[in-house]
């Protein structure tokens, strides 16, 4: 099935580069957002498929969606449109925030814990099992935060030590680490078949 989607990568700060590339190499348009407008589309027609919100550092994506409404415009539009977060936007897209407790989107019902792995274990590459098809799959963290508790409504589709790293609940998917640093374009792929599911 054809991946013609158009889909939003939030362009405030971080690792977004990387996933415009994976999502062009499936056959996908990746469309730069930087402002709320960009986000929500000329006369209340929505201008994409889907959203990624990139890794990076959640704090300071926070500053700038707190311009300009930005923050409420997103909170709308994860409220009922795919969106896939990574690392940080798995963060922003929380229900509770933790070490320290910051403000999120809380459309996602976990409880995460940012730079949850100490300075010394900080970034690491992991190769295991997941729920996907196929192989075991690469998994990049960078500082990254981990799930703490996930609701009932989450299923995990991948663990580390025991902690679910990815996650699906209804039309919102998350990572911990950062699947566009791998060739592996599977977890991407994933989103695609969320956003045609959901669009069903
Ligand atoms: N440590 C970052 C934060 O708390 C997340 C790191 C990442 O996105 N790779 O926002």
């Amino acid at each position: 099935m054809p991946n013609s989607f158009t889909i939003g990568v939030l362009a405030l700060q971080g690792a977004y580069a990387a996933h415009v590339k994976t999502l062009t190499s499936l056959g996908a348009t990746a469309k730069l957002i930087r402002t709320p407008d960009e986000l929500t589309g000329a006369n209340g027609l929505p201008a994409i498929d889907g959203l990624i919100m990139p890794g990076g550092e959640s704090t300071t994506m926070l500053k700038f969606l707190e311009h300009h409404n930005f923050f409420d415009t997103l909170q709308s539009f994860v409220a009922t449109t795919p969106t896939f977060g990574t690392c940080a936007g798995a963060i922003l897209l929380a229900k509770d925030v933790e070490h320290p407790s910051q403000r999120s989107l809380a459309a996602l019902d976990i409880t995460i814990e940012r730079n949850a792995y100490g300075r010394q274990i900080d970034s690491a590459i992991l190769t295991a099992p997941t729920r996907l098809e196929g192989d075991p799959l690469e998994m990049v963290f960078i500082r990254a935060p981990r799930i703490t508790r996930a609701g009932p409504g989450v299923e995990a589709l991948a663990t580390r030590d025991g902690f679910p790293v990815l996650v699906c609940q209804g039309h919102i998917l998350a990572a911990t680490f950062h699947p566009e640093l791998s060739q592996d374009p599977r977890v991407h792929q994933l989103f695609m078949n969320l956003i045609r599911n959901h669009s069903r």
